[in-house]
């Protein structure tokens, strides 16, 4: 495979590459290219998986913009304002810097963020509408509203002089989508009719094969549930970002006469910028020091957590932290979301944690309490009906998922279709779309304020000190005499001081031992074979291969 594309020589191709996004679930970034310029489509964050300790977010890693084709990033263009797509842009927008094209809505929620890192007096946004068109240089973008499960939601057709991409975003068909508009059919038609080259889509369920389900329908059966248990207070935790979700759950308590207690950050936050931008205005939202005015019945929390985040407020609730909401038995805990794989684990024990108290949980397993924003594998073959792309190129997915889009493409009629992952070079050509090479992907590692490189000692470091525990070694040396006057050993996390005393001992020996066989007084001679020699030790002694630090003074 080619890692070392001269993309000088590619000046006239229409270029697509997937910085994230491709070959997994969330952190979507992607780049077009054409006639020496580039845009880029989305600056998302992911989850980071179980295997990086002490960190939540990863973002993509930029390497090949900051190297190669910084000068020439014409602007950010974005779908819409979930994490995925916008969450990265407060930690890689100083390393990229050019202007972003946003809605209203979007715009709010990025500005909000980006505030937080005093970086929105240096940032440009361009204000962008449904329905229109902006030029970029030799790029005409237009915006098309489909249907997803926040306001504001935009498919983009990319139009250049070598063709045409239509680029879906996070989609779905619903005819009843509580907010944003209903996606268009004719609209998508006429797109189809217009000569789309390539097909760039969401993968997310692919392998759901009936309909995603309408939101206007689950919100009846929402409003249903709040009115089935009278006498007893209702906690709903739901995706912060799904904003249709906190509409229909507004209507759902007007009707049921219960009023709504808001709780958590990220609800609050899509929660004002949903406000001002005309999509909700309510005066049944109320915050935590109003729960005692309402009656309990009266009252349905509206809380984050669904994930069963050890941090958000339904496990805060359910762990009784939380300093005004309590349960009582014969609550009703309602989870308006879906499991995401890997968090299993997390939202069983708050399950259980709940039924301990006999609170009542309501989730996906025995009601209706849930539909999905992305689209399913009928719907997915009715935008390519809609579209007749030459080509299909799945993305928002893992490997799994692109290659099953991949088939339903061609199950739909597409004829041509290209599998790829983070980092490939594809150039987008009617005689023939293909992939050329690769460039540096991968993620960041977003480490408290710091950003970290995937591969990095840090994070290599806390992995041996979670798995293994580390063994801190401190030597007084009396340069004179060349003799060890004091040691001290701890082994936190691998040793018990009172218990492990002769291991201790043991280990002292060694040390004082491996420093008579040396004839140097060099610190980091002394530190290597030092830590060369108790490693072999400690591993002879209990089979464990902790970190190991040596300090070392002299006297
Ligand atoms: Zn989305
Ligand atoms: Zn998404």
């Amino acid at each position: 495979m080619n890692l070392d594309i001269n993309f000088k020589k590619l000046q006239k191709e229409l270029i697509f590459i997937p910085l994230g996004g491709s070959g997994e679930i969330g952190m979507n970034l992607n780049l077009y290219h054409y006639n020496g310029k580039w845009i880029i489509v989305d600056v998302g964050l992911g989850f980071a998986e179980p295997d990086l300790p002490g960190v939540d977010i990863v973002v993509p890693n930029i390497n090949f913009i900051i190297k190669k084709i910084k000068k020439d990033i014409l602007g950010i263009v974005l779908t819409h304002a979930h994490e995925d797509h916008i969450g990265a842009i407060q930690y890689l927008w100083s390393e990229i810097e050019c202007p972003i094209y946003a809605t209203k809505f979007t715009s709010l929620i990025v500005k909000a963020k980006c505030k937080e890192y005093g970086l929105t007096k240096r940032m440009k946004f361009i204000e962008t509408t449904s329905n229109n068109s902006f030029q970029l240089q030799d790029f005409k973008i237009t915006l098309v509203p489909i249907t997803h499960s926040i306001p504001e939601m935009n498919g983009l057709v990319i139009e250049t002089a070598k063709g045409k991409i239509f680029h879906t975003g996070d989609w779905k068909f619903d005819k009843e989508p509580v907010v944003g508009e209903a996606t268009n059919e004719d609209t998508l038609s006429d797109i189809g009719k217009s000569n789309i080259l390539a097909l760039v889509g969401d993968s997310t369920n692919i392998f759901q094969k009936e309909h995603s389900g309408s939101e206007g329908e689950l919100g009846r059966n929402l409003e249903k549930l709040l009115c089935r248990y009278p006498s007893n207070m209702i906690i709903v935790t739901t995706f912060a970002s799904n904003i249709a979700r906190l509409v229909s759950l507004v209507k759902a308590a007007k009707k049921a006469n219960r009023k709504i207690i808001l709780q958590g950050r990220s609800l609050w936050k899509m929660y004002a910028a949903a406000k001002e931008s005309g999509y909700l205005q309510e005066s049944i939202i109320f915050d935590e020091k109003h729960f005692k005015k309402f009656k309990r019945h009266e009252i349905v929390v509206v809380c984050t957590g669904c994930q069963g985040e050890a941090l958000a407020m339904t496990n805060k609730i359910a762990n009784k932290t939380h300093p005004q909401i309590s349960l009582k038995e014969n609550d009703i805990v309602i989870f308006s979301s879906k499991i995401i794989p890997g968090n299993e684990k997390k939202i069983y024990n708050l399950f259980n944690k709940l039924a301990e108290m006999n609170v009542n949980v309501l989730s996906e397993a025995n009601e209706f309490v849930h539909v999905s924003g992305h689209p399913s594998a009928q719907e997915v073959k009715k935008m390519f009906k809609l579209i007749k792309p030459q080509v299909a190129i799945p993305v928002h997915g893992e490997a799994i998922h692109i290659n099953e889009h991949c088939k339903v493409a061609k199950e739909s009629g597409v004829k041509h279709t290209i599998s790829i992952r983070n980092g490939d070079v594809v150039i987008i050509d009617p005689e023939e779309t293909r992939k050329i090479g690769e460039v540096e992907a991968g993620h960041y590692i977003i480490d408290g304020n710091l950003i970290l490189n995937s591969e990095n000692i840090i994070i290599n470091h806390r992995k041996t000190l979670r798995d293994n525990g580390a063994v801190f070694i401190s030597l007084a040396i009396d340069e004179a005499k060349k003799h060890i006057s004091q040691i001290s050993i701890t082994a936190p996390g691998v040793l018990e001081e009172n218990l492990d005393q002769d291991i201790l001992d043991s280990l002292k020996l060694n040390v004082s031992e491996t420093f008579t066989t040396l004839s140097t007084l060099d610190k980091s001679k002394i530190r290597h074979s030092i830590e060369l020699s108790v490693r072999k030790h400690i591993r002879k002694l209990i089979n464990k291969s902790p970190l190991i630090n040596t300090s070392i003074f002299f006297i």
